[in-house]
């Protein structure tokens, strides 16, 4: 069976970040992938209604996962709360990656909602931390393979490995 993917939808070239730009990393991999129907395009935060452009928000104190279990919040940068939106944003990932049966997903680093391995620490000042944005913890949570755009090698050995497994 062909692995389906959950890709934020800015490594497709979409301008959907907060700033209105791009990430765009067509390697010729996720084009062949997409021509195979292989990808699900998402913004999880477009998803849950905030707009282009938006104000960049952070994890404040804490890892998506503490955002997700109420022990956590993400602020934009004028101070404003904005977890709930960010909250929906992650449970909207999920609903996407499991209506298409996505079992990885490839999301962009550093972001509050789409980041795997670096966040941004809370303080506004460009400085990254490890840790894992909303949507990206709760996919993991739930079984799904979680590799960040950093990592395009790693997921397409781990999608031949798996599928040559299933033969
Ligand atoms: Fe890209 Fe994810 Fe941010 Fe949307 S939420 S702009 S897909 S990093």
């Amino acid at each position: 069976m062909k692995t389906k993917i959950l890709v934020s939808a800015c490594l497709m070239g979409h301008k959907v970040r907060y700033n209105g730009s791009e990430k765009a990393q067509i390697s010729e991999t996720l084009q062949r992938w997409q021509r195979e129907n292989r990808l699900v395009t998402h913004c999880p935060e477009l998803a849950a209604g905030l707009s282009i452009p938006r104000l960049s928000a952070e994890i404040v104190a804490g890892s998506g996962k503490d955002v997700m279990a109420g022990h956590a919040s993400i602020l934009e940068s004028d101070g404003t709360d904005v977890t709930g939106h960010y909250q929906l944003a992650a449970w909207l990932a999920l609903r996407a990656a499991l209506a298409s049966d996505c079992s990885a997903a490839l999301l962009t680093d550093g972001s509050p909602t789409c980041g795997s391995e670096l966040i941004y620490d809370g303080s506004f000042t460009g400085q990254k931390r490890a840790g894992m944005g909303v949507a990206a913890a709760l996919l993991r949570e739930h079984g799904i393979q979680v590799f960040s755009d950093n990592q395009l090698m790693e997921l397409i050995a781990w999608v031949k490995e798996r599928e040559n497994d299933s033969v």
